[in-house]
């Protein structure tokens, strides 16, 4: 679930204006889930362990080899482009993009730079925490290209030399450039949040950001309002966002930042180079680091080692074909569905594919998607969390959870003791007893659980109850509404499990009923 980060003054802002917007542009790269890299036949894991034994000479950048195209990462590549609404371009090439770096052998790296294999898509957002209405954030392009390598450095400041680790270089990478259409800190982290969501229901990237299979670079500038003019300050991008909470403070700190040295520098965009900024977490401050290159430094130029590759009708019909239900499509039907608030379907949607699955099977089996709901977004979410564990874990089936709310909607059980067989069930588990239906009838049995609601099995009572309780009958009959709690109270210590709501019932209508006879 969404983790609100609390919205923080301003740190550094000297002056009080509020007239103007943020304006924010994601640039994503995600690392495909393929088994092998993208030009080349070696193993594509995360292996920190064991470094440079994934390699080969391929992608350790020998003079003389020639790269082949990973026919499966360029699938996935091509799935992630279409769930995210762009146009796939049906003629696509590969470019180098040269820069000397000690983590990347050949000198340069293998990208897309003219002709991207997809542009001009879009993602919907929440506009907020509460999921009223959705924002539409543009995505410039999706493109693919390999990894680079990781350089190691000692951190120990005793002078250890350095190391490269080359595991990582030729893993397949795309890179998600979104449009500056994100205006907030906390959207960016909702369109992330999203993006994320996405990506992993369609199992083209793990999205595990502490092993930076999902890696986010924030361009951000403002747009201040003086009079009729409006001015752009300097476009600064935020690298190494290791979290989508480090995503956030760090916007947050930008835009306090950028304010303040527009009040003091009065620097627009255009009058100094794009500055690339780290972020420093544990001072939650984001500091300068270099200038940006421009593209043209890149001396970007065709691979010659690479043929082109042409897209066909077939194959965006076949891969169109392997779209499973994307998440937004699903909390759409799970609102109609099973008549959820957008709320509702939102929090057991962001919780992953499989929650929602889970959901879903409870909401079937016991023919209630409100109940299901309820008991899945609060207890289930909350033993979960608790416990530390995902869906998969979780000790209670869907379908025994099915079953224990199925003795609610059937009168059986009142939702209170529901409540306590799912605790007690719980409790099993964790004491070797696994729960099944079995041992929910018999937790319902053992503890007198069972709600009587046979009208039959209550008459005796109740008039019993009535002839030993004149007076309160009486009260009741001449107004006194409180005098048949008395009664309801007597009954149920005499019928453990009654149904009280029935229970009240038979009492009026025996009270009410003696006297019009
Ligand atoms: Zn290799």
């Amino acid at each position: 679930m969404a983790k609100r980060v609390a919205q923080r003054v301003e740190p550094m802002a000297t002056d009080t204006t509020k007239d103007y917007t943020v304006v924010i542009g994601l640039e994503v790269h995600v690392q495909l889930l393929t088994k092998t890299k993208v030009f080349c036949g070696c193993v594509n894991l995360f292996n920190p362990e064991n470094p440079n034994v994934q390699t080969c000479p391929v992608c350790l950048g020998m003079p003389g080899v020639l790269p082949v195209m990973n026919r499966e990462a360029f699938r996935l590549a091509l799935k992630t482009a279409l769930a995210l609404n762009c146009r796939i371009a049906r003629f696509t090439k590969w470019d180098r993009k040269q820069y000397y770096y000690p983590d990347l052998p050949k000198n340069y790296q293998i990208s897309q730079y003219d002709l991207p294999f997809s542009h001009d898509g879009w993602l919907e957002v929440a506009s907020d925490e509460e999921f009223s209405e959705k924002r539409r954030i543009g995505i410039i392009r999706v493109h693919l290209e390999e990894d680079a390598g990781k350089n190691l450095h000692d951190e120990t400041g005793r002078g250890t030399d350095s190391r490269v680790d080359l595991n990582r270089a030729g893993t397949p990478l795309l890179e998600i450039v979104s449009k500056p259409d994100i205006r907030s800190p906390a959207e960016a982290r909702r369109y992330l949040e999203e993006l994320k969501l996405l990506l992993t229901y369609l199992g083209v990237s793990d999205c595990n950001m502490q092993e930076g299979s999902l890696r986010c670079d924030a361009n951000i500038n403002l747009h201040l309002q003086e009079g009729d003019e409006t001015i752009a300050t300097p476009i600064v991008e935020v690298k190494n966002l290791n979290s989508f909470r480090a995503v956030e403070l760090a916007l947050q700190y930008e835009v306090g930042r950028q304010l303040d040295e527009f009040r003091s520098t009065g620097h627009r965009l255009g009058d100094v180079p794009k500055q690339t900024r780290g972020w420093d977490e544990k001072r939650e401050i984001t500091f300068g680091q270099r200038g940006k290159e421009e593209a043209s430094d890149y001396r970007y130029f065709p691979d010659p080692d690479l043929v082109p590759v042409t897209v066909s009708d077939k194959l965006l019909e076949e891969i169109r074909g392997e779209l499973c239900e994307l998440p937004a499509a699903r909390r759409e039907r799970f609102r109609q569905q099973y008549g959820l608030s957008q709320y509702d379907a939102s929090v057991i949607i962001d919780q992953g594919r499989r929650f929602a699955d889970y959901f879903e099977r409870v909401a079937q089996e016991c023919e209630d998607g409100k109940q299901a709901a309820n008991w899945v977004t609060q207890d289930v979410l909350r033993e979960m969390n608790q416990r530390k564990v995902d869906i998969d874990k979780f000790p209670i089936s869907a379908d025994d959870l099915a079953f224990l709310l199925k003795k609610i909607s059937a009168r059986e059980l009142t939702t209170k003791s529901a409540r306590d067989v799912f605790a007690e069930l719980l409790a099993g588990a964790d004491s070797g007893t696994p729960p099944s239906a079995g041992r929910i009838d018999q937790i319902i049995n053992e503890r007198g659980l069972a709600l009587v609601s046979d009208a039959g099995q209550l008459e005796g009572v109740i008039t019993a109850v009535i002839a030993r309780n004149e007076k309160a009958a009486n009260d009741f009959r001449n107004g006194k509404q409180a005098a048949i709690g008395r009664l309801i109270g007597e009954v149920m210590r005499e019928v453990k499990g009654a149904d009280p709501k029935l229970v009240r019932q038979m009492l009026i209508e025996k009270i009410v009923g003696s006297e019009e006879a």
